[in-house]
């Protein structure tokens, strides 16, 4: 598998650092690898002014992504009850995301940018996990996972591009070799094949995002191309991570079951024997947002044909105020089973973990 150098998704023009991001020895090595970089000192990464508040920023939404990142410190690594792709949320690695899926909720809370923002003090995060681990008890086993308490470390990025810039994942991989009864888990849309060196010993699970070929190619921008993120999955098991699959998200259009149906067929003809037998599944429909709904449509209106379907979705005040759409609530029943159904009938093999 080649290597992606860092310029394929980048060519940093940018860099925002909060002051002690910059000065720490990481932040010392990302600077480094850009010495054509401006670097623009600011006092908190969150919310950076000339970034979020700028309407205009939303028409260059993935020029943002290839020419600015940002440097800060996470001020209080958390760890919060999960229950669905992991058991805990363990924050601290990055937030905000070089890729450009269109229905992505990372962007939902970032304003008119949402380029990579890279905490430099992982070590606080882990020594927080560490300290959640020594509280709890022995694993109860759940749909999560029988044996380990999981903990989800890549909850607003994507680790395997964070890793063209940084070594955060590859510490926090290692990190997670030696913390017995623990696993971490992250989600990904980017094959980035240095991950095959870092020796996970089945205590990383990497879910790789799969949908129909034809409708990533629309909706999730600048990701690696779908036959590739399956072609990965058997090096990945090979490599020692266990590999899940997230199917997400699945999005209605007319024909979409034959369109899963064939994907399903397709990973049963080319997952190895040992990547069948520790697969699970997690099937996530699309939610989406109307204020993400109007951004998108400045620089990408095509990917809105497929999300804004008013005719099969309805409307759900967040948690925080902004307006949800999804899929309608009597449909949405048979719409998961149908996709059960089509994936038990084609890769039989594949457990389906939870879905929503
Ligand atoms: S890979 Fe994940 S975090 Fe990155 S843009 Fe896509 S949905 Fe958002």
């Amino acid at each position: 598998m080649t290597q992606p150098a860092a310029s394929a998704l980048f060519n940093l023009k940018t860099i925002y650092a909060e002051e002690a991001a910059a000065a720490s020895a990481r932040g010392q090595a990302i600077l480094a690898q850009w010495p054509q970089a401006q670097v623009e000192l600011v006092p908190s990464h969150w919310q950076i002014p000339a970034l979020a508040q700028i309407p205009a920023n939303a028409e260059a939404w993935a020029k943002i992504k290839r020419e600015v990142l940002v440097l800060g410190i996470k001020k209080r690594p958390e760890v919060r009850v999960n229950g669905r792709s992991a058991d805990y949320i363990l924050s601290g690695a990055s937030n905000g995301c070089a890729l450009a899926c269109v229905y992505c909720y990372v962007a939902r809370r970032k304003g008119y940018a949402n380029p990579i923002t890279l905490f430099t003090n992982t070590e606080d995060a882990l020594a927080a996990q560490v300290r959640h681990l020594a509280r709890l008890g022995p694993k109860v086993p759940n749909q999560v996972d029988a044996d380990c308490h999981v903990y989800e470390i890549g909850e607003n990025g994507d680790l395997s591009v964070d890793a063209l810039l940084t070594d955060v994942p590859e510490a926090m991989i290692a990190h997670f070799r030696l913390q017995p009864g623990a696993k971490a888990t992250f989600a990904t849309k980017f094959v980035n094949p240095a991950l095959l060196g870092y020796d996970p010993q089945g205590k990383t699970r990497i879910r790789f995002s799969l949908m129909p070929a034809h409708v990533a190619k629309v909706v999730d921008v600048r990701t690696t191309p779908m036959a590739e993120r399956i072609a990965a999955i058997n090096d990945f098991v090979a490599a020692g991570y266990e590999v899940h699959l997230n199917f997400s998200p699945v999005i209605i259009y007319s024909g979409w079951t034959q369109d899963w149906a064939q994907l399903f067929a397709h990973l049963a003809d080319v997952l190895s024997p040992a990547a069948k037998a520790q697969l699970a599944a997690e099937i996530i429909y699309l939610t989406h947002n109307a204020e993400l709904h109007e951004i998108n449509l400045q620089w990408h209106p095509k990917a809105e044909d497929l999300l804004w379907t008013p005719q099969w979705q309805e409307t759900k005040q967040s948690q925080t105020g902004g307006i949800n759409v999804r899929y309608r609530h009597g449909q949405k029943g048979r719409l998961v089973a149908e996709l059960k159904r089509l994936l038990a009938l084609h890769l039989p093999e594949c457990r389906v973990r939870y879905a929503f």
